[in-house]
């Protein structure tokens, strides 16, 4: 007999040798490698002429709206360098509400007219594109009627250079609007609250004294997750090509259960493609610090400095690009999926969020006598009253049918938005409401009962991995986000939420100071009201526990469970004026993506369900029937032969029965499925969840209780513990 595309996999896997020694940092030093694919400032100051140089640094470092006539300039540096780095082409790279990239080729090239040609790229083109792009989700903003959707350069965001084989394109980041200027895409509203907070934060420092700092900027770290898995397990597995996760799968006899996995030694396949993506990142000026293995077998994790929201969110977009791609040189797929697996941690991105003066000072440092520290303190108070008053904004902005299979399970935040503020910072607030600011308490030095070793330092609070969103010494980290998504919209709603507070307590104080009042005594005053007010969403216990979801609950606190729960949060009345008064997103951008949240979620769950008909109908329903007859013949021989066959019918008996679910399910998840609810992108969205899902999960359990009966050899799918383990 021949073998099936699963044994296929694993002998392709077992006889593939792989080429791992493709770089050598001993001749090049990644000092040297970083930056080189990106027209980053040093090469615009080496390039453009000297007032040019100045005109485009104002607009990016403080935001003064660009002098028109230094385009043409900037796109004809921009284009001898990019063709020196061997790029043919230029491209217009967006985000669309897909929350991946999109991109549209443009060559360099223009014919004379007289049978020769030129590379030409001009500051016009620099500047506007219109790539058309009427196929991406608008959410109604876009009839087919005003289709044009145009792009717009993007100076904040520097160009690069990127290369794949065969040659180059210059990449310039943009944003993506409609033709009355309306946000199709992740990147304008980000601009947008970015602006929004900065206005907001500097009217607090203004009020402590600070003359100096022109802007504000929110910083971010993503660290993401993600999973690699070999090539030819995803080519024998539908699910895992078409939908990136398993929506068929028995438990493996191993698990994480050891915990030999999480930051255990690198395999050596894995560790030379990350070392490839790395290289490649530093080339495009990405800050890449951190990695290692994760807590489920064959997940890692990867972790850049941090960088403004804006340049952040483009470098993560071009992190998961990067992986993607690398992975495949060494015969790998990357899982960007919020759960591939199911019984296995899934995979995150934890949005490390803060807030920074141009002149390099952190708002949310603490210092070492926080107490002491008004201005910390009212920074701090401002982003807890922004989360104790905009949980629902927070959910919705991680809310996907991915992340849905994560979040509230017993190894991500729960669904329940509330703030760690550790053992330090709380006590400090707990003295702060009290009107009581006396001291701080200090870690000292840890007792290790080594006497060689040098002193470590006591942090004076423990760490908390179980809640959503945490105070981590000098920033909040945002834990929910799943790890696919654009981080953009997390921290559109950070910084909106934080801009509102801020514009709160900035009006408060302006108008008690003018009034003849000191500073300290105007924040005296104020900050122990917000924190009576806000302190119910403070949580420093584990987040996972049976007792946090009744506390939560006694509190007031909502609990989205699921996207369709959170989705309507985006065009409440609060949602809108809120959104409108900072000028982040209208009511018509917000309805718009009211909609595409509940079709992607709807289109999700809809492929899925496609899956597992198709592959329940071809792939498993064949092996089980095939066994049975196997099976079947066997006990016939048997009895023919005169020998007891009880154990054989008993067995039979069992695995038609299971094979009798199993056909039930799918027909049940075939009929909901094929049931066409009538009505609006959110009744869909509901139908799917309340009427689809739970028949999915139906057929899942027939169809993982058959993978532990049928002769492995008949089994199509590569197992959990193949693709987990084979490495
Ligand atoms: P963890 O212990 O959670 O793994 P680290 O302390 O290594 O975290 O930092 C995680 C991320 O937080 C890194 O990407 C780091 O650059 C980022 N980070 C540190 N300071 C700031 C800040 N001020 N603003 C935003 N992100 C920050
Ligand atoms: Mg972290």
């Amino acid at each position: 007999m021949g073998m099936n595309a699963r044994q296929q996999a694993i002998q392709a896997i077992a006889s593939t040798y792989h080429q791992l020694d493709n770089l050598d940092f001993r001749t090049e030093h990644i000092k040297d490698l970083f930056g080189v694919n990106v027209f980053h400032e040093e090469e615009q100051k080496a390039r453009l002429p000297k007032p040019v140089f100045k005109a485009l640094q104002k607009t990016i470092k403080l935001g003064v709206p660009l002098d028109p006539t230094v385009a043409d300039a900037v796109a004809s540096a921009m284009k001898d360098w990019a063709i020196e780095h061997g790029a043919t082409h230029y491209t217009h790279l967006f985000q669309p509400m897909t929350g991946l990239t999109a991109e549209k080729h443009d060559s360099f090239l223009n014919p004379t007219g007289t049978g020769a040609a030129i590379a030409e790229f001009s500051g016009k083109e620099l500047v506007k594109g219109e790539p058309d792009a009427s196929s991406f989700p608008s959410g109604g903003i876009r009839a087919t009627f005003e289709a044009r959707g145009y792009t717009g350069w993007d100076p904040t965001s520097p160009a690069y250079i990127r290369e794949t084989p065969n040659g180059a394109t210059l990449v310039i980041p943009t944003v993506f609007v409609s033709w009355t200027g309306e946000a199709l895409d992740k990147k304008t509203p980000l601009l947008r609250s970015m602006e929004a907070l900065s206005t907001q934060a500097l009217r607090i420092l203004r009020l402590f004294g600070n003359t100096e700092a022109k802007k504000v900027y929110t910083t971010v770290g993503p660290e993401q997750e993600y999973f690699l898995i070999d090539k030819n397990f995803v080519y024998s597995r539908p699910d895992l090509l078409n939908a990136g996760r398993t929506v068929f799968g028995a438990k493996p006899p191993k698990g994480q259960e050891l915990e030999d996995q999480y930051f255990g030694t690198i395999p050596e396949r894995v560790i030379a493609c990350m070392a490839d993506a790395e290289a490649e990142m530093f080339k495009l000026g990405i800050p890449v610090k951190t990695r290692h293995n994760e807590v489920a077998p064959s997940q890692y994790e990867i972790a850049p400095i941090f960088e403004d929201s804006n340049l952040a969110t483009d470098h993560n977009q071009l992190t998961m690009d990067v992986l993607r791609r690398t992975a495949e040189k060494y015969d790998l797929v990357c899982l960007m999926h919020e759960k591939p697996f199911a019984g296995i941690n899934g995979s995150g991105k934890h949005n490390n969020w803060s807030m920074s003066t141009d002149t390099g000072e952190n708002l949310l440092n603490p210092g070492d006598t926080p107490h002491d520290n008004a201005q910390f303190l009212v920074y701090c108070v401002a982003v807890i009253r922004a989360v104790a008053k905009y949980p629902e904004l927070l959910r919705v902005s991680v809310a996907s049918a991915g992340n849905d299979h994560r979040l509230g399970a017993n190894e991500a935040p729960p669904a329940i938005i509330s703030i760690f503020l550790g053992d330090q910072l709380q006590d400090v607030m707990d003295q702060l409401e009290r009107s009581d600011l006396k001291s701080t308490k200090q870690g000292g030095f840890m007792e290790v009962g080594v006497s060689v070793l040098p002193k470590l330092p006591k942090d004076a609070g423990d760490r908390n991995r179980t809640s959503p969103f945490a105070f981590t010494g000098n920033k909040f980290e945002f834990r929910a986000v799943g790890s696919s998504f654009s981080i953009s919209g997390p921290n559109v709603v950070l910084n909106t939420i934080v801009a509102e507070s801020l514009d709160f307590i900035a009006t408060k104080l302006e108008g008690d100071t003018k009034g003849g009042k000191p500073l300290a005594k105007a924040i005296q005053d104020l900050l122990p009201g917000i924190l009576k007010e806000s302190k119910k969403v403070v949580f420093n216990g584990d987040g996972y526990s049976e007792e946090w979801h009744k506390e939560a609950e006694k509190r007031g606190l909502p609990n989205l469970k699921n996207t369709v729960d959170a989705i309507p949060t985006l065009i409440r009345k609060d949602t809108i004026d809120l959104f409108g008064k900072y000028k982040v997103l209208s009511e018509r951008e917000l309805n718009a993506r009211y909609t595409i949240f509940c079709e992607s979620y709807v289109k999700t769950v809809n492929i899925e369900a496609n899956l597992m008909l198709s592959m329940g109908k071809t792939m498993i329903l064949p092996a089980a029937v095939r066994y049975q007859g196997q099976v079947a013949t066997a006990v016939n021989a048997a009895k023919a032969a005169g020998v007891d066959a009880s154990a054989q019918v008993d067995h039979l008996k069992e695995l038609t029965a299971a094979l009798t679910t199993f056909q039930k399910a799918l027909a049940a998840l075939e009929k909901a499925h094929g049931h066409h609810a009538d009505g609006t992108p959110y009744d869909h969205a509901k139908h799917f969840r309340d009427h689809v899902l739970p028949k999915m999960a139906d057929l899942r359990t027939a169809a993982d209780s058959l993978e532990t009966m049928v002769a492995d050899d008949l089994w199509p799918l590569p197992t959990y513990q193949e693709m987990l383990f084979i490495k």
